[in-house]
């Protein structure tokens, strides 16, 4: 009935989630709240870290991308969960070491690192950090040079295939912001450079070839792309690559008519297609590894508001105001995202309008979306948005000086606030 199982309707018709009443948690904490379920988040790491252990013999390691959502509660479930973590930039790195993750198991990514941020990376033992171009290569040598260590790194490979559309092509993509080029030699002679570097050592090559993907084929056609690429370097340097990291970007429901395939699945065809290349390529079973961020994050969260105005413009459409919007889910105006809302504390009705959900922002384009299902809403009501737990929170903004809103984890029959929720005070804090 709901886009996530982790949804039901309760015997006072609220809608709740992981079993909690979400009109109570909204009485209790406010809105805009983001609520988050941290057995499902538990869930889905155990499904991923499952797949690589009975189809890939435990060979790997799963990353959470934490740019998806990051805090440091979040940080430390996944950890708990034995994944490592995936960090776009210092701040993410240091959200993870303050929740005590391990250094070991993470991915530092970023097309534009400082050298802030590289020396950040080098000082705290950044197991792998995924090296994008050239002149972060020759700096990230130097920074591991001055302060004698050796920097582990990856190098980020533009394989060559696009799947950011629903049916993946295979192109030259030469033109993205990311990584290196395989047609063009730039990454065959990134490797030449990193070997003769001292105070470098290449674990391993990174893809990453899109997002909300739903079919498994573009991961194993980027698979096989990059071993071949493996067994080039083998062939003709003299040395084996150890690590392949695939990237994350697999697909959740969005809407009912969403159908991702079990997180269990993409492991098992994947394993296939890596065990089955490599004997035919004659190189060594890699490590691998995989960096799911919406998979993880996405599913397990809500988003609830409170309905202020409601706005019936004939024959053209209804807005439904809430006191949140594009500061707390920029999605929709940023790319048209859809999502599934109900009125919570009318859940057991039909969502027989459709209606525009628009926030409060000082802006037309802020929607949360436009011919949405709804049931019949008015002040005062409790709109849920589903399947915000990914690139919500952290894609928030303060536009027009609004609080962020409170993240809450439900567990067990707990709830307990893993983010506070901003101030007016915590608004003009950095103001002189
Ligand atoms: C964004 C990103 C991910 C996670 O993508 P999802 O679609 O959230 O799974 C993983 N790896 C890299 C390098 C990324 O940039």
């Amino acid at each position: 009935m709901f886009v996530s199982d982790n949804l039901t309707v309760n015997e006072k018709g609220n809608l709740a989630i992981a079993g909690q009443d979400t009109v109570e948690l909204a009485k209790k904490y406010g809105t805009p709240l983001y609520v988050m379920d941290e057995q499902l988040v538990r869930k889905h790491c155990r499904s991923f870290k499952n797949s690589i252990d009975k189809f890939y013999g435990g060979n790997g390691l799963v990353c959470y991308a934490s740019k998806a959502f990051c805090c440091k509660e979040m940080c430390r479930i996944v950890t708990s969960e034995k994944c490592g973590l995936d960090v776009v930039s210092a701040g993410e790195l240091y959200t993870a070491i303050k929740a005590g993750a391990d250094c070991e198991n993470i991915c530092f990514h970023g097309n534009n690192k400082t050298d802030e941020e590289l020396r950040f990376a080098v000082e705290n033992n950044v197991g792998r950090i995924i090296v994008d171009n050239i002149s972060e290569l020759s700096r990230l040598n130097a920074i591991a040079e001055a302060n004698g260590v050796t920097a582990r790194i990856m190098f980020r490979i533009k394989p060559g295939i696009d799947a950011h559309t629903h049916n993946f092509v295979k192109t030259g993509q030469i033109d993205s912001k990311f990584g290196f080029a395989l047609e063009t030699g730039e990454a065959f002679e990134a490797v030449k450079i990193a070997l003769s570097h001292k105070n470098i050592m290449l674990r391993g090559l990174h893809c990453h070839i899109g997002s909300q993907i739903f079919d498994i084929a573009p991961f194993e056609a980027a698979a096989e792309v990059m071993l071949k690429f493996i067994a080039k370097i083998k062939n003709e340097l003299g040395f084996e690559v150890k690590e392949l990291n695939l990237g994350g970007g697999f697909g959740i429901k969005y809407l009912n008519e969403h159908d991702p395939v079990p997180y269990e699945t993409y492991m098992e065809k994947v394993s296939v297609k890596v065990h089955q290349s490599c004997k035919e390529l004659g190189i060594t079973l890699p490590f691998i590894l995989i960096e799911p961020g919406r998979s993880i994050a996405g599913p397990a969260g809500i988003t609830l508001y409170t309905v202020g105005a409601r706005k019936e413009i004939p024959n053209i459409r209804t807005y439904v105001s809430i006191d949140g919007g594009m500061g707390d889910n920029p999605r929709y105006a940023l790319y048209k995202s859809e999502y599934e809302a109900i009125v919570a504390n009318k859940a057991s009705q039909e969502r027989d309008e459709k209606v525009t959900i628009a926030g409060k922002c000082c802006e037309s384009g802020d929607l949360i979306g436009e011919g949405m299902k709804l049931q019949h809403a008015e002040a005062g009501d409790i709109i849920a948005v589903c399947a915000t737990g990914a690139y919500n929170y952290s894609m928030s903004s303060n536009y027009n000086r609004i609080p962020k809103p409170a993240v809450v984890f439900v567990n067990e029959g707990k709830s307990s606030v893993a983010v506070k929720r901003e101030t007016y005070e915590d608004i003009v804090r950095n103001d002189i």
